[in-house]
């Protein structure tokens, strides 16, 4: 058995949770109670066994307009909550496991963390491509039976990791919520998982991941048509090299102080190259991505006489920032930066 999970977390406050089969038995249980045709009985002398039948009737009829326990849902990074919330709304009670402010390709899970798979069970949601190589463990050690799993990039075209800087680690890039079309289709996945936790829910499922991708659709379109025509091809990052897929999609390259993951370091001789490239190619903006600072961007463009902007890679959410943005305000944010940084008509 797993531990209880605490007062203060979520878990304790949902109720039954979990399969949509436990739930169905407790209803089930609830409509055919015998102690509810005892009541009827109780209350209805001379034994009128029609009426009686007819109150445990209306009385099923009344649990069954009760809605159902809410599916438990924990997302390990910020795009997976942020979609799985647009799809599932109140619908159902989503955590998310990597706390704003941390960094997550480096984050570990904590007790505290394992507590949350405590429970009934519901939809673990996670990316893959090894961005949480600790997610295996999880779900083997902590996670109770009635967990399901799913690997939002599974299958999906991912990149292989050839980026420019010589510290990249190899395998897939794991930044593939950066491809709007990409994403469309992890709606449509966690859609269909969550109609197998609650099949009566189907229909807001449908409608609400339909809404997202639309969404979705709208902000492909805002960027191929913003960065269409701009004067620089290139996106010179001042740190670590997280928009591979976007750069594809509308027709870019990155080139970035660090690889893949933020905590690489970047070699001197690797600075110097991207100086000389820089200069060369009259790049005018360093991006910088504001969740994890601007301190080698401000070095790179003090060096070439650039300026800095933000670019944000989506992984996750300053803690300090008071009011949370959306996933795609912060693209449509970028979208800016982009026009402006790159010189695009
Ligand atoms: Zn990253």
């Amino acid at each position: 058995m797993m531990p209880q999970s605490s007062p203060g977390a979520q878990a304790a406050s949902a109720g039954p949770v979990g399969l949509t089969g436990a739930r169905d038995v407790h209803y089930n249980a609830l409509r055919h109670d015998p102690a509810l045709s005892g009541l009827a009985m109780k209350f209805l002398p001379g034994k009128n066994v029609a009426l009686a039948a007819a109150l445990v009737a209306l009385s099923s009829i009344v649990l069954s307009g009760l809605p159902g326990p809410k599916t438990r849902v924990v997302a390990t990074i910020f795009p997976l909550f942020e979609f799985v919330r647009a799809v599932g709304g109140d619908r159902i009670e989503a955590d998310l496991l990597v706390p704003a402010g941390a960094d997550i390709h480096s984050w570990q899970p904590r007790f505290g963390d394992i507590k949350k798979m405590a429970g009934a069970g519901g939809l673990f949601l996670y990316l893959g491509a090894d961005l949480e190589p600790w997610a295996d463990d999880l779900i083997r050690n902590a996670a109770g039976p009635g967990w399901t799993v799913l690997e939002a990039s599974r299958g999906l075209d991912l990149i292989e990791d050839a980026d420019e800087a010589p510290q990249g680690a190899h395998g897939a890039d794991p930044h593939v919520w950066l491809d709007f079309a990409q994403d469309q289709i992890i709606i449509d996945r966690i859609a269909s998982a969550l109609t197998d936790f609650s099949p009566e829910e189907a229909p807001y499922f449908r409608a609400s991941a339909e809404a997202y991708k639309a969404k979705l659709e709208a902000l492909d379109r805002r960027y191929r048509e913003a960065l269409g025509s701009c004067r620089g091809r290139r996106l010179l990052i001042g740190g670590h090299a997280a928009f591979a897929y976007l750069v594809r999609r509308y027709g870019f390259v990155q080139t970035a102080v660090t690889g893949p993951t933020p905590e690489a370091v970047p070699a001197p001789r690797e600075m110097v190259r991207l100086v000389s490239l820089a200069k060369a190619e009259k790049i005018t903006t360093v991006f910088f991505d504001p969740s994890s600072g601007d301190r080698l961007a401000r070095i790179l463009a003090a060096e070439i006489g650039a300026r800095i902007r933000p670019l944000h890679p989506g992984h996750n959410l300053a803690v300090k920032a008071a009011v949370p943005t959306a996933f795609l305000d912060l693209m449509d944010q970028n979208l800016e930066n982009l026009r402006h940084g790159l010189g695009c008509r």
